[in-house]
């Protein structure tokens, strides 16, 4: 029998932000540490983030990278601990917001971060972290409501760690914070959305309310065309309302669970030097993905095709392709910088990830190997 929890408050509206104040003092946090990135304080949202406050904060990390890291989140628990800090507030895309739980994390529950790991069965060693509210400044990770952060180990696998007790105490959302997102990052972030709410709808866990939310999301970002609107015209703020809500969406959804597609994209995404976008992986692999699964759940085709706006004749996999050429999308992994030489270490670490336990037809080393030479181009 499913055991179905959902999930945080959220508070979601163009300009949400300026409730920011109130909702920190409500859920007690007086000492407010905040944490992003080098992009957001040059953008002025994180000063925009602090006026809303309403007091200054104790501390403020502002240099989280891209998939963060182990080492990196021991430095600002550092500055975490000297602050004298009762809450976190993170501002961002999902690296600050993944980082902001991992530093709660270790806040308070004694080190190493390993033994807290999903894969391991970590995840019953996790009680509850300082108050955390999470603003994205994105629309695509869903981390602000996801029971889950991602993070790239010293002993170099990426991890992925999953409790309710991480899910932040408040999801702000406000989609004018998207407004100024460059368009490859609206297409790669958005392209992360789209692919939670069809990895989650495809997934075999039994979930329906997460997998009807998955497909009014996939039915936002691709059938009424809000991704291909907010790619296009960054101020289109409906479209940005509707991308923020089809990524809050994702991340309710996957609460059933992910699939092959997110497993080569943590596996791919852990190389580190190669700067990969873990959004643009997910759409690179989605149509692979969805090709290989053709046949494994006809159903949910279906309802997927009838919610995104095609033909029921039409192909799933050609579709997404489509939609990657038009919001550009590289079209093949060696494009991203991958080769055939990174492939074997890919398929191993895929084979160990979290989200390969979910896909609906199961996959050997050589499927995944498969896939990823096709995806090579
Ligand atoms: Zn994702």
């Amino acid at each position: 029998m499913p055991v179905i929890n959902f999930l945080t408050q959220c508070v979601f509206d163009a300009g949400a932000l300026k409730q920011l104040g109130a909702l920190a003092k409500g859920k007690g946090i007086t000492r407010p540490f905040i944490v992003t990135d080098a992009g957001i304080k040059a953008s002025g949202i994180l000063a925009k983030v602090e006026d809303a406050l309403g007091v200054p904060p104790a501390g403020v990390f502002a240099e989280t990278i891209p998939n963060p890291t182990e080492t990196q989140t021991k430095q600002a628990l550092k500055l975490y601990k000297e602050s004298g800090a009762d809450g976190i507030i993170a501002v961002g895309g999902g690296s600050s917001m993944d980082h902001a739980k991992a530093i709660g994390l270790l806040a308070s529950h004694s080190e190493p971060l390993e033994t807290y790991a999903a894969i391991i069965g970590g995840a019953k060693k996790i009680g509850k972290i300082p108050p955390l509210i999470a603003i994205p400044t994105t629309a695509g990770t869903g981390s602000e409501v996801s029971v889950g952060m991602v993070i790239i180990m010293e002993n170099g696998r990426k991890e992925t760690f999953a409790s309710p007790n991480l899910i932040p105490v408040v999801a702000l959302c406000d989609p004018d914070l998207t407004l100024g997102l460059p368009a490859h990052l609206t297409a790669a972030t958005g392209m992360d959305a789209l692919t939670h709410c069809i990895e989650a709808v495809l997934t075999p866990s039994i979930n329906p309310p997460a997998e009807g939310i998955g497909y009014d999301g996939a039915h936002r970002a691709f059938g009424m065309g809000m991704l291909k609107r907010a790619v296009k015209d960054g101020s289109d703020a409906e479209a940005r309302w509707h991308m923020m809500m089809a990524s809050y969406e994702g991340a309710l959804a996957f609460v059933k669970g992910l699939g092959g597609v997110h497993a080569l994209s943590h596996a791919a995404g852990r190389l580190h030097e190669k700067k990969l976008h873990h959004g643009t992986l997910n759409a690179v692999f989605l149509p692979h993905i969805l090709r290989f699964h053709n046949g494994a759940a006809d159903a949910k085709y279906v309802r997927l095709r009838d919610v995104m706006g095609l033909k029921p004749s039409a192909d799933l996999a050609d579709a997404i392709q489509d939609l990657n050429n038009a919001i550009g999308i590289p079209k093949t992994l060696r494009e991203m910088g991958l080769a055939v030489m990174d492939g074997p270490g890919i398929v191993e670490y895929a084979l160990k990830d979290l989200a390969h336990f979910g896909n609906p037809k199961p996959m050997s080393a050589d499927d995944y190997a498969r896939v990823y030479e096709t995806a090579l181009g």
